[in-house]
């Protein structure tokens, strides 16, 4: 199969190979921004997941002058009215790391009882053609319950300590294979594959 190549723009290296493991039985293998050094930052000013998305898309489209998808993802915190939300990668302040997220996050949590700890992780993909128009938008979502003690090393971000129920285990203990099963970024780049398979020709 020959694959075709298409830039995400995500600074985040563990998302990133998510998303690279996930559109690779798509037909499509990822060129990180990261590889454009004179790419800047983008600012994360959206109020949504999907704004922030799109945001990170078209900007990096009419910089690169190239198709660019943009994902958005974070957790929603039943018992914190949905924090962090899109806050979630900087939930510790400016200085955050998925360790003190982590931190804030169990602490925010302490009195919070076991039946009440419901949570979902969204995720939002964009599509931006070179002119900076969004061609394609998607989202998917994953439920799950914060756990008191964190679980697993694998994934990333909030991982160790998300319960996916039906498995009894979390997304830091379970496989990337289920992951890319189960995940709210498995649903959304679900819908969001045959989308772009459909337009592709036109890169
Ligand atoms: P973004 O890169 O601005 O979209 O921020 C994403 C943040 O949401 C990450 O830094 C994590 O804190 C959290 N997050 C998103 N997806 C996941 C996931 O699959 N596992 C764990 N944390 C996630």
């Amino acid at each position: 199969m020959s694959f075709r190549t298409i830039v995400l723009a995500s600074r985040n290296k563990k998302k990133t190979r998510e998303v690279s493991e996930i559109l690779a039985a798509g037909g499509f293998s990822v060129i990180p921004v990261t590889d454009f050094p004179d790419i800047p930052e983008v600012d994360e000013d959206g109020q949504t997941f999907a704004e922030n998305a799109a945001k990170k898309a078209t900007q990096v489209a009419r910089q690169l002058n190239q198709w660019v998808i943009g994902e958005d993802s974070g957790l929603i915190v039943d018992a914190l009215n949905g924090a962090p939300g899109i806050y979630s990668a900087r939930y510790s302040g400016a200085d955050a790391t998925d360790e003190r997220n982590n931190a804030r996050l169990i602490a925010e949590l302490a009195t919070i009882s076991d039946d009440k700890r419901g949570a979902g992780y969204i995720c939002s993909v964009a599509l931006s053609n070179p002119q900076g128009k969004i061609r394609i938008a998607c989202e998917g979502t994953c439920r799950g319950r914060i756990l008191r003690e964190a679980n697993g090393e694998g994934g990333f971000g909030y991982d160790p300590y998300f319960l996916i129920p039906e498995y009894h285990l979390t997304f830091g203990q379970l496989s990337s294979v289920v992951k890319h099963r189960l995940s709210h970024r498995a649903r959304a780049f679900a819908k969001f594959i045959p989308l772009l398979q459909n337009i592709c020709h036109e890169f």
